[in-house]
């Protein structure tokens, strides 16, 4: 079994679905992490790292020894899909998008490497951002479009086609991370609360309620607590991004474990019969034909 996860930026990966690609590794699932950005425009997040590096270029390359880092963690491949970052433009009214950047790439030339790579690697399942991105970075919504026309392209002989290219492969199930949903962050608060402890959700909490905005739907919950400390040294080590003591390390792991061991997903589109709920990215695919085209 093969699956692929597509990120927008080196860090995504270790807070979406990361303890998920953990264990399906660990089981002998081959899991390959692609990147759709170096990150280049990404800020400082964590206030214990110091002064960034000067210019675009030096954050790449130092987030690209962050990104090996997490993906030695998580025991998964990553790739590069090669993009530029487009920062998330901040302001009223919002500034215009960096030229040449990821979110103004035309569709057929920013998912034409993600369909060579799918056709190469051959996933059964694919997971990525839903239609909105799971928040409003242009870089997660165009995440989102590569992702789902590369699902839908990659079996069609007749798009995307390339000299010398790899021959079409259509992957069986593609999914969408939920790890940010209410529900959670929720529960995450009212486990903190009971617990008598301090929650860095209720802000959170507040202006989400406020602004109604919808739950998706979660089809799926992967039981991923076991990998959660695979998750914990892969967060860490996007140093740039990830406060060791800001609020993905807020709620003491045995609380977070007792009270919320699993990762969720929306299945988005499937190529196989299934039963939902599932707990398995791979349920209906598993014993049955691969997914060529
Ligand atoms: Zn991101």
């Amino acid at each position: 079994m093969r699956l692929l996860a597509v990120h927008a930026h080196p860090d995504d990966e270790s807070s979406k679905g990361a303890a998920t690609t953990a264990r399906y590794a660990a089981e002998g699932v081959e899991v390959l992490v692609v990147t759709c950005t170096g990150g280049e425009r990404g800020d400082i997040l964590n206030p214990s790292f110091g002064p960034g590096p000067d210019g675009v270029e030096a954050m790449r390359e130092l987030r690209r020894g962050e990104m090996a880092a997490a993906a030695r963690a998580l025991g998964v491949r990553q790739q590069w899909l090669g993009f530029v970052d487009s920062g998330l433009p901040q302001g009223d009214p919002l500034p215009p998008l960096p030229e040449g950047c990821f979110g103004l790439v035309p569709l057929e030339e920013a998912a034409a490497p993600l369909v060579e790579l799918v056709r190469e690697f051959r996933p059964h399942v694919i997971t990525t951002y839903d239609p909105s991105g799971g928040y409003p970075h242009p870089d997660h919504v165009m995440c989102h479009r590569v992702a789902f026309e590369a699902f839908h392209a990659a079996g069609d002989p007749d798009r995307y086609r390339r000299e010398g290219g790899s021959a079409p492969w259509s992957p069986l199930k593609l999914y969408y991370n939920h790890d940010f949903s209410m529900n959670r962050i929720r529960t995450l608060h009212e486990a903190m609360q009971g617990a008598g402890l301090e929650s860095p959700f209720g802000d959170w909490v507040e202006s989400r309620s406020a602004r109604e905005i919808p739950e998706r739907e979660v089809t799926t919950r992967v039981d991923a607590a076991a990998f959660y400390p695979q998750r914990d040294a892969a967060l860490v080590a996007h140093a740039t991004q990830i406060d060791p003591d800001g609020f993905f390390f807020a709620i003491p792991r045995d609380l977070e474990v007792d009270v919320w061991p699993y990762e969720e997903y929306e299945l988005a589109e499937s190529r196989v019969p299934t039963t939902l709920p599932e707990d398995d990215l791979f349920a209906g695919v598993r014993g049955g034909a691969g997914g060529a085209a």
